[in-house]
């Protein structure tokens, strides 16, 4: 009998603390409607059983990355609706309104093109308006808003049913940020003038958490509903870590003084050290970019260095200093001793690029 070998590397979800933090996300805005942002996998969490948790009747949307997440939402038996974040292609398109997923505009031909489909299969279809108030994504801009409200005034299967903006620089930039509020307030009270616009949204976790924004009615956390506040905050302690990143020892040798360990020999050892290879690498989105910077990983209560350069499916670490280690034993490198916001740092980006390259090789086991 054949069997799969078994896992070296996993990632165990916390599923009840993501609802958890989506109750913070409450909380924090108990005015605001929710649209808990599920793209790119739930963050790495896994999209399906992420939504399944959080699907209910509280929630306005799932935010989505695009119509093939709104389709796994749809087939996963998910109730609450998709809102698809970033622009579609226009093969896309047909699908979206034949599922009455929800989605903005941006452009007249976009708004076009789905007044034709609507039409086409009589149907109403709900947009959101992007109106750019500074990301320079997506959006109309001000000069065109006149123009582009009258065209949509004139699609009798289209109802603009919400206008959406994104902010650039919510954790950045406090000064610039105040004043695009003002400049999606102005946007909103131009709008009202044609559409009833039942949802008005822009911020994302940072804006949510760190701003005031009285026109608004609802409001698209991400990072935060996977425990980590965008910028120092007084959720910090309160949002609660949703996901453990592991791995396991393979095999344990005493490398003498002056061998090499990895590729290029970044590492030579300057005394006899009792080295770890553990079942980890880049393909598995332990980023090669850690490598030589000083991370450490967390093995039988002992923090150990990791040594040399990240290889696609092995690490190495020093694990001179822990008494007892045999292969087969765990290791943690994103958990409660090695918070993600530390390895992120380590390897010169940011947290959701750590959280969303954890690859497709990694077992997700929930909680
Ligand atoms: C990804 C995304 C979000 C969520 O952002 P976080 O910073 O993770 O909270 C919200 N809105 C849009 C348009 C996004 O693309």
């Amino acid at each position: 009998m054949q069997h799969e070998s078994p896992p070296r590397a996993w990632v165990d979800v916390d599923l009840e603390a993501i609802a958890h933090n989506l109750d913070i996300a409450r909380q924090a805005l108990p005015d605001t409607q929710l649209m808990p942002v599920v793209k790119a996998g739930a963050y790495g969490h896994g999209l399906e059983p992420v939504a399944r948790r959080l699907d209910n009747d509280g929630i306005a949307f799932f935010g989505v990355a695009n119509a093939g997440e709104a389709r796994r939402l749809s087939q996963a038996g998910i109730r609450t609706k998709p809102f698809i974040l970033g622009p579609s292609f226009p093969e896309e398109r047909e699908e979206i309104v034949l599922n009455n997923w929800c989605c903005s505009v941006s452009t007249l031909e976009e708004a076009l093109h789905f007044q034709s489909l609507a039409s086409l299969y009589d149907k109403t279809f709900l947009v959101h308006l992007a109106v750019d108030t500074g990301m320079g994504r997506e959006g109309v801009l001000p000069a065109e808003l006149n123009e582009l409200a009258h065209a949509l005034k004139q699609m009798p299967n289209l109802v603009v049913d919400g206008v959406m903006s994104h902010f650039p620089c919510a954790d950045e930039d406090v000064p610039y940020t105040q004043d695009e509020i003002a400049r999606f307030s102005d946007y909103v009270a131009e709008l009202q003038q044609h559409f009833r616009l039942r949802y008005r949204h822009i911020a994302a976790s940072a804006g949510e958490l760190g701003y005031e924004i009285p026109v608004a009615n609802l409001a698209r956390p991400g990072l935060m509903l996977y425990g980590v506040a965008p910028m120092a905050s007084i959720y910090d302690g309160v949002l609660r870590p949703t996901l453990k990143l592991s791995s396991r020892v393979s095999l344990i040798r005493t490398l003498p003084a002056g061998h090499g360990v990895s590729y290029g020999r970044t590492h030579i050892t300057s005394r006899p050290t009792r080295v770890a290879t553990i079942g980890i690498g880049y393909a598995d989105g332990w980023s090669r970019r850690l490598s030589g910077k000083g991370a450490e990983l967390y093995i039988n209560g002992h923090y150990c260095p990791m040594l040399g350069r990240v290889t696609m499916d092995q690490i190495m670490a020093d694990v001179t200093d822990v008494p007892f280690i045999s292969p087969g034993d765990e290791v943690e490198l994103i958990g409660p001793h090695i918070p993600v916001t530390k390895v992120a740092a380590l390897a010169d980006t940011i947290v959701w690029e750590i959280f969303t390259g954890l690859g497709p090789r990694l077992p997700r086991l929930y909680h």
